[in-house]
This record gives structure tokens, sequence and C-alpha cells, in this order.
């Protein structure tokens, strides 16, 4: 095991874990999505391109630092080609631990339909958990235009769906938990198209959304986006 692979070997292990659970539970296909963790301040663990998820081992992952350059890859093994768009995030949300790139089938769909549905209060855990699920418009995989479409919902909220494309989540407690809330997300979309089939969603209105702010504040959890972006909840959701 090399030097770094020693010192980052807890992380390295949780993305490894993670990584294969996602390839399990059916969110990515071939080598479709990308993972990444934080190991330290300038030095990100990511999973490499052009190997299957559910196979991944402990030196497949790639070490990088905040500017991309590779500071460890087994000799046969490349970073993912979207490797700046997880550097962008870590860049933009100091508070960012975790970042999972996606292509779960049910969230996909709201995707490639560009619906805004999930942007909306619909189910208290999510509202809670993660926030409004914002859209970011379509660039190519694998670009640098990719990368900057998020611009526009990184700082707001943690969890955007990447239009004709899949998902993107952050979380500030780490990869095993940021699949987790994944999970949840896509969970709230099954939920969402049965509740179409049996002809409308309802909305939670305002007056309970601010009480689940109110229980963000008294769990001491953060409000969605980057720390001190979002003034509240409500006006996350209602825009007032
Ligand atoms: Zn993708």
């Amino acid at each position: 095991m090399n030097t770094l692979q020693q010192k980052y070997k807890s992380q390295i292990e949780e993305l490894v874990k993670t990584t294969r659970r996602l390839g399990k539970i059916g969110y990515v296909t071939s080598f479709g999505g990308n993972l990444s963790i934080r190991a330290d301040e300038d030095v990100v663990a990511i999973t490499p391109t052009k190997v299957a998820k559910r196979k991944m081992k402990f030196d497949d992952i790639v070490l990088v630092n905040m500017k991309g350059e590779v500071l460890y890859t087994a000799p046969n093994r490349k970073p993912t080609g979207e490797t700046s768009m997880h550097l962008n995030i870590l860049n933009k949300r100091p508070d960012a631990k975790g970042v999972i790139h996606a292509h779960p089938p049910i969230l996909t769909g709201f995707a490639a339909a560009h619906s805004q549905l999930l942007a909306r209060p619909i189910l208290p855990e999510p509202i809670i958990e993660v926030g409004p699920i914002l859209n970011a418009e379509y660039a190519e995989p694998v670009s640098e235009d990719l990368a900057k479409t998020f611009n526009p919902v990184i700082l707001k909220t943690n969890a955007w769906l990447m239009n004709n494309h899949g998902i993107t989540i952050c979380n500030c407690e780490g990869i095993g938990r940021t699949l987790e809330l994944l999970e949840m997300l896509e969970a709230l979309a099954q939920s969402v198209v049965v509740a179409l089939a049996c002809g409308k969603v309802e909305e939670i209105p305002k007056d309970e959304v601010k009480k689940l702010e109110n229980t963000i504040i008294s769990r001491g959890l953060p409000l969605p986006g980057l720390p001190g972006y979002n003034k509240s909840l409500c006006t996350l959701y209602f825009d007032d």
C-alpha cells in the first residue's frame, strides 16, 4: 500500500463500500456515475474511469488534489472524466464531504422530463434532510460546460437533477450518508410517480414548511445549500 493510501485508508474504504453499493442497487449501469470524498483539505479520493462500480477495489481509487493533479493512481487507472465537476462542487461547497453523480432510473426520468416537481415541498423527510431538488441545464458529459451548469444551483441546495442525464448530490457528513440520502430521493421520486398515477401531487403548505424549518434549527442541522446562503426554508420553496 502506498503511503498516501495508508494515510487515507478509512476514507478510501468508505468510498469503495459506497461505490459497490451504488452499483448493486442499480443507480448506475456499465461504467456510469462517479463518486468522490474529501479526504483532507487538499486531497480528494475519487472513482476511476472505466471500472464497473460494483467491482470497485481499494487500489482502483485515485487520489487527486484540488487542482486535479493526480497524487496516487494504480498504473492502469485514470480518475473519472468528471473530476473537474467534482472539484468544482468541493471548491464551491467547502462544507461538502461527499459527492455522488448517478443515474437512478426514476430520478433520471424526472430529469428527462425537465420536471421541477421535486423542487416542491412534498414529503417532510427529504425537505429536512436534503432540501429541494433543483434542475441544472443539460451539457455534454465529460465537458467543462457540465461543471458550469451547476453554478446557478450549487450554493442553493444539496441535490440537483441534470436535465436529460441524471442527478448529483453532495452532503456534509460523508459518502455513505450521501448515498443514504440519494436513496431517500429515489424513493421520493417513486412516491411522486404513484401520486401522479392517483391523480395529483398535493404540496405541504407554507405554515407547515415553517414548522419543518423550526425542527431543522432545533436539531442543530444546517439549512440546504452552502451554510449561511439560504436565509429560510420557506424562501427556498416559496421564493418570497
Ligand atoms: Zn452521468
